[in-house]
């Protein structure tokens, strides 16, 4: 027999007293339940004091994806006290339109928090329309300004999915400080900032994306891995280290259709110590973090922060 304490966060012992993996499943509905409660009572707090935090939801055309998204988003801001509006404007939407709009939602004091739901139709400049709006009530955290804090530390937004895989991390109470952190995908809204987030954390971190070699043997030094690269279950068990972090940020269809992330979950569950499962790990966490950065534009636009 072992002594009982598992050399692996999440190991158990098997029937033959050998300890073997099993991970923990990060429960990202769970914890997206607590961040939405804490912002929910500091709504309540906030009130008081006759300050209701707002939030606009700008959609461009009828893609389905982006409307079951704003529809979340809409039912979370109900569920947390918010006010919320939505602007739903026509696929041939000129760009000159939406920045109008956007201008005219700056200057609309009841309005703390502007989303413009990407992607965007093709007359339109993303990059024109992101950076028209006022970085103070940038809730996604893309705008350069914004950008530019998370590299100096100095933020009050976060991007909300690296935001969220912050949180869930957390969770599981592995000290991030020294630890090896992979994260595979370097894209502006998840891949870069994610890492940044773990250095501030002062994680030892390396970024992987199309071009890396010996991508495996990189997985394999990972304490906490984050995927985040638009492929269904690429990661597989043989690519992680016995007992690590995994955060799946992946949002994919397998090949009967059904949504599941970046990390081959089956074979990954025995080898990791912590994973998060698709759906139910980061997808919730996403909203979540949005609530609170809304939250945090309201404080930080009526100096409470
Ligand atoms: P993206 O902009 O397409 O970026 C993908 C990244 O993955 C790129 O940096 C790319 O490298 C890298 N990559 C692609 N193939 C690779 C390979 N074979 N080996 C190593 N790296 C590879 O994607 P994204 O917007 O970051 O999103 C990534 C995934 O997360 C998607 O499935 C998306 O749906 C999901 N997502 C989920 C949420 C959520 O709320 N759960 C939010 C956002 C995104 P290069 O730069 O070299 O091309």
């Amino acid at each position: 027999m072992l002594s009982g304490v598992s050399p692996y966060p999440g190991g158990v012992e098997d029937w033959k007293g050998c300890f073997i993996m099993a991970a923990n499943i990060i429960d990202g509905k769970a914890v997206s339940a607590q961040v939405k409660a804490a912002v929910a009572a500091e709504t309540a707090e906030l009130a008081e004091k006759g300050i209701i935090p707002g939030l606009a939801v700008v959609i461009v055309g009828d893609d389905p994806a982006s409307r079951v998204y704003v529809n979340n988003k809409k039912k979370a801001c109900a569920a947390v006290g918010f006010h919320s509006e939505e602007y739903a404007l026509p696929a041939d939407t000129s760009e000159e339109q939406l920045l109008a709009l956007v201008e005219r939602l700056n200057q609309k004091p009841d309005i703390n928090g502007i989303l413009v739901q990407l992607p965007l139709q093709e007359q339109i400049d993303e990059h024109k329309v992101i950076a028209a709006i006022s970085p103070e009530k940038d809730v996604d955290a893309f705008h350069a300004a914004n950008v530019g804090k998370i590299m100096i530390g100095d933020f009050d937004f976060l991007p909300c999915t690296p935001s969220g895989c912050m949180d869930l991390i957390h969770s599981t109470g592995v000290e991030i400080t020294g630890k090896n952190c992979v994260v595979i995908g370097r894209s502006n809204i998840v891949g870069k900032p994610m890492a940044m987030l773990l250095l501030h954390e002062s994680g030892t971190v390396t970024i992987c994306h199309s071009k890396t070699k010996n991508l495996k043997e990189i997985c394999k030094t990972a304490d906490i891995l984050v995927v985040a690269i638009g492929k269904a279950k690429f990661v597989t068990g043989d690519m992680i280290k016995p007992g690590a972090v995994v955060i799946d940020v992946g949002m994919d269809r397998d090949e009967n259709g059904k949504l599941c992330g970046d990390v081959d979950f089956e074979s990954a569950k025995d080898v990791a110590g912590f994973i998060t499962p698709v759906p139910g790990g980061v997808g919730p966490m996403t909203i979540a973090t949005l609530m609170r950065n809304t939250l945090t534009a309201a404080k930080v636009q009526h100096n409470l922060k």
